[in-house]
């Protein structure tokens, strides 16, 4: 069967007989372990298209794979075809205009790598390894949302090869329900192959952790939540509930011991972030560690990289959060508190400011009144932990989410149904399962957080 794939594709065709096939179906979380027929690498949108048109001749189910970093592991699939995007890599900058194309088997990191030479950016997330595809379909969000969007909010274009095999530009004037659905409504609606951005100028920034005593987290979670309102929107602090790493460059003193973490970008220059982050040095209890440097935008995004290596076992749950009544931080420190292993963490990131200043229906992510998208990750390198992390991690989960919005960041989910998927789009849902209707009817695009046909 696999010999036509190999007859129309230019990328490598492999499956279940070939030597690369355990490493070709691998994905970053490690607690996923699916065995697809097979995996076509493409090169090109022509091999998209090949490749697009034999899963649905074959009747396979289709699993497309970006930078393969999702939780639930959508970028792989059982007894179906992997259409794994990663050879996609190039990227063109335009300094002049302030536009970026890439390709969908890029991740963050070279992204970053190709702008940062004009001293430029797109707002994406925090780690480099991510895959620019995944995380742009579901929304994108990182230290430069609150000043400039989520990364759907600097999308401009994008090229689709949609299930009926042709491929189509979606951007305001072109497809514009289609380009609606695509920010924010995930892999469903088709397989891009180009993404054209608009970047800002971003260069050196002044950023890194700093770390506050576990017995200081309440009083840090409540400050910090007046703060954020009023802090400037170059500013961005995220929260955590972690443990430090138990590794250099962390003091060997404070390796594991759990802590509450602020962790943030300020895109300016030294003098600048001095003043908007004096009230973090002057207002809270003197800090374990301050981790804070002027450094280049992409080594800030790499700073955890090396915390992260592919291959941990994750299990993790989110929520939007509008509000952090004391009740609920209560609830938040007695689970960090119990945190199975030392990588497992609670982060708040904030997606107000910019985030904010587009409308609900805009686009279809929905929750554009939160304050905070909420990942609560249980990791752990070894994988007899598995079952540890996903208990600490659901029931902490169902500890905070009454205080939540209800629903979740589609890339903070696991398989968690319908009803979730549900509450996260909320008004946008119909809208977008009569996108799903126009644009892909018999559901060929389903192994995603999927929108059901009206
Ligand atoms: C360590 C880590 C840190 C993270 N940090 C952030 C963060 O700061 N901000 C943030 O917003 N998110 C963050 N995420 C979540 C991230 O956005 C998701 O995991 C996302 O799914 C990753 O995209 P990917 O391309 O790597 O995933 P993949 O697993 O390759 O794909 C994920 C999904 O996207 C779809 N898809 C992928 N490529 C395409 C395409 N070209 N066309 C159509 N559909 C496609 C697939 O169908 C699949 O459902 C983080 C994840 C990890 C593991």
């Amino acid at each position: 069967m696999t010999a036509v794939l190999h007859e129309r594709l230019r990328g490598d065709v492999i499956d279940v007989t070939d030597d690369r096939y355990d490493e070709a179906r691998k994905l970053y979380n490690g607690m996923i372990d699916k065995r697809p027929r097979v995996v076509a690498r493409c090169t090109d949108v022509a091999d998209v298209m090949a490749a697009v048109a034999f899963g649905r001749d074959e009747g396979l189910p289709i699993a497309v794979r970006g930078g393969g970093h999702n939780g639930a592991g959508f970028g792989s699939c059982d007894e179906g075809l992997v259409i794994d995007l990663s050879p996609m890599k190039g990227v063109r900058v335009d300094p002049a205009q302030r536009t970026v194309r890439a390709e969908p088997g890029c991740t963050q990191g070279d992204v970053d790598h190709a702008t940062h030479a004009f001293g430029l950016a797109v707002p994406a997330g925090i780690v480099s390894s991510t895959g620019i595809a995944g995380l742009t379909l579901g929304g994108g969000h990182g230290y430069l949302s609150r000043q400039y969007g989520l990364t759907i909010d600097n999308l401009l274009e994008v090229d689709v090869v949609l299930a009926d095999g042709r491929l189509v530009t979606a951007s305001e004037s072109e497809h514009a329900d289609l380009f609606w659905a695509l920010r924010g409504g995930g892999g469903n609606f088709g397989i891009v192959t180009s993404f054209r951005y608009r970047a800002h100028p971003v260069d050196t920034v002044h950023g890194g952790p700093i770390f506050f005593a576990f017995e200081h987290a309440a009083e840090v979670m409540r400050w910090y939540r007046e703060f954020l309102p009023n802090a400037p929107e170059k500013l961005s602090p995220f929260l955590g509930l972690k443990s430090v790493p138990s590794t250099d460059p962390f003091p060997r003193e404070l390796w594991g011991s759990r802590i509450c973490a602020l962790v943030s970008c300020y895109d300016g220059p030294a003098e600048e972030a001095e003043v908007a982050m004096k009230p973090i040095r002057s207002e809270l209890p003197p800090p374990l560690l301050d981790g804070c440097a002027q450094m280049p935008y992409p080594a800030l995004q790499a700073l955890f990289d090396p915390l992260l290596p592919p291959g941990l076992q994750w299990y993790w749950k989110g929520d939007f959060v509008r509000d952090l009544p004391d009740a609920a931080i209560d609830v938040h420190l007695d689970h960090a508190a119990q945190a199975p292993t030392e990588l497992s963490l609670m982060h708040l990131y904030p997606i107000d400011g910019a985030v904010q200043r587009v409308g609900a229906d805009e686009t279809a992510f929905r929750h554009r009144d939160a304050t905070w998208s909420m990942v609560i990750a249980g990791i752990d390198p070894d994988p007899t932990g598995a079952d540890a992390i996903t208990r600490w991690a659901r029931s902490y989960w169902e500890g905070v989410h009454p205080f939540t919005m209800g629903g979740a960041y589609v890339n903070f989910m696991m398989e968690e149904g319908q009803d979730r998927v549900r509450a996260t789009y909320g008004d946008n849902y119909d809208r977008l399962a009569a996108i799903k209707g126009t644009y892909d009817p018999s559901n060929l695009f389903r192994v995603n957080q999927n929108i059901v046909v009206a």
